[in-house]
């Protein structure tokens, strides 16, 4: 099995590898956009980083707790396609596609738009519409 930290490439999906990617902001980097807040969330999903998660959720929409350790059947996730970033002063939109699979089940596709809010120089991520549900 390969450590955490030699991971390329990284589980977002970028070519750099996880040391020089999304770890950075996983260990309390600020990320410069939200488009770099949203990779490091779904690498967040990926390693069940669930502390990281709700940090970088707006205390607004945050949940209290996300039990990802305890979610059955556990979803294995298989890919991040990033389509459109747009912002606007500390308003930002990210529309993506994660590819994942429940337990032994068929890969499915979650569309999402996410907002996202800045605050005191840090991204958070507010909340998500899904267009295809
Ligand atoms: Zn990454």
């Amino acid at each position: 099995m390969q450590a955490v930290d030699t991971l390329t490439p990284c589980p977002c999906g970028h070519i750099d590898g996880y040391a020089r990617c999304c770890e950075p902001l996983h260990l309390g980097a600020a990320a410069t956009t939200a488009e770099q807040l949203m990779r490091s969330r779904y690498s967040a999903y990926v390693l069940k980083r669930e502390d990281y998660l709700l940090a970088t959720w707006h205390s607004s929409t945050r949940p209290a707790h996300l039990k990802l350790a305890a979610q059955q059947p556990a979803p294995s996730w298989l890919g991040l396609t990033v389509k459109h970033h747009e912002s606007n002063g500390d308003h930002a939109v990210v529309e993506f596609i994660a590819r994942l699979r429940y337990g032994g089940g068929k890969a499915q596709r979650m569309h999402e738009v996410s907002r996202f809010v800045r605050e005191d120089g840090r991204w958070y991520y507010l909340d998500g519409m899904f267009p295809d549900a």
